[in-house]
């Protein structure tokens, strides 16, 4: 896969699934723009990785739940690096608890970050996607957003929004020779599910038929291929990596 002359702007790119995309991209040859809310030591550091691979990196700060933070963020790649051609909306978070006792700030957290955020930043990148007549839009659901998950009906619901939301986009955005798919990680080793109980992980080890966690490599594995080439007939599908859980 070669991304050579390809810039991309990858959101919560500093750590996690989207320092391993971000080093993905980059070792096919694309620049990167990691974008940060808290995190920036992190970013810089991925940043310098990006570096050291022989690509262009950038660290840019944005909460992209901030419609003009968003569009910001879009902008500054736009100026740095010339385009903005693959984005990948990665940012997310967690506020869990069962419905009876979610708080409805919560609920609103997480959708204005995973849901909203995503939005914000595709409406931002798609304009001077239209122009260029090219782009790759790759958003990170979850297999939440297809199955439902007991204590996350605020992340299912913006997982599940984000694959709606993306195959709309889709539709709108394919004469344009902009494509946008999904990801939808199973139980990816990340921070994100570190504070989980051990009995919960256990219990989630057991739906896994290949018995294991994913990496975030195996995730940033398949961002490139929707960034690349060989995906360019590829428009609005889910692709769950998630070692067969939710099949
Ligand atoms: P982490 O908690 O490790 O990382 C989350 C990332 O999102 C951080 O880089 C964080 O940056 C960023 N972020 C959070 N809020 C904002 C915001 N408002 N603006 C900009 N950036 C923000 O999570 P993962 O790496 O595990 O998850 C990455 C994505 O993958 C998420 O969308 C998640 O829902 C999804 N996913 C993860 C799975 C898993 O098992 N880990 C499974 C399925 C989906 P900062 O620290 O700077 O705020």
């Amino acid at each position: 896969m070669n991304l050579t002359g390809k810039h991309a702007v990858v959101t919560g790119g500093g750590r996690g699934i989207g320092r391993a995309i971000c080093l993905a991209l980059a070792q096919a040859g694309a620049d990167v723009v990691i974008n940060y809310s808290g995190s920036e030591a992190a970013a810089q550091e991925t940043a310098e990785a990006c570096r050291a691979i022989g690509v262009q990196a950038l660290t840019v700060k944005a909460n992209v739940a901030d419609e003009t933070q968003a569009a910001a963020l879009i902008d500054q790649g736009i100026k740095a690096l010339g385009s903005v051609d693959i984005l990948v909306n990665n940012a997310g978070i967690t506020r869990d608890n069962l419905i009876l006792r979610m708080r409805p700030a919560d609920f609103s957290a997480v959708l204005d970050t995973n849901l909203k955020g995503a939005f914000f930043c595709m409406k931002a990148a798609c304009r001077p996607m239209m122009k260029a007549r090219f782009g790759r839009i790759i958003n990170i659901s979850s297999v939440v957003g297809l199955r439902g998950n007991a204590g996350q009906a605020n992340y299912a619901a913006s997982k599940a929004g984000l694959i709606g939301m993306s195959k709309s986009a889709a539709k709108e955005l394919a004469s344009r020779g902009i494509t946008v798919n999904c990801i939808a990680p199973g139980f990816i080793d990340t921070a994100m599910t570190e504070v989980l109980p051990e009995g919960v992980k256990e219990k989630l080890l057991t739906q896994i038929p290949m018995a294991r966690l994913g990496s975030a490599q195996d995730v940033a594995a398949a961002a490139v291929f929707f960034a690349s080439e060989a995906a360019s007939y590829v428009t609005g599908q889910v692709l769950c990596v998630d070692g067969g859980m939710a099949m």
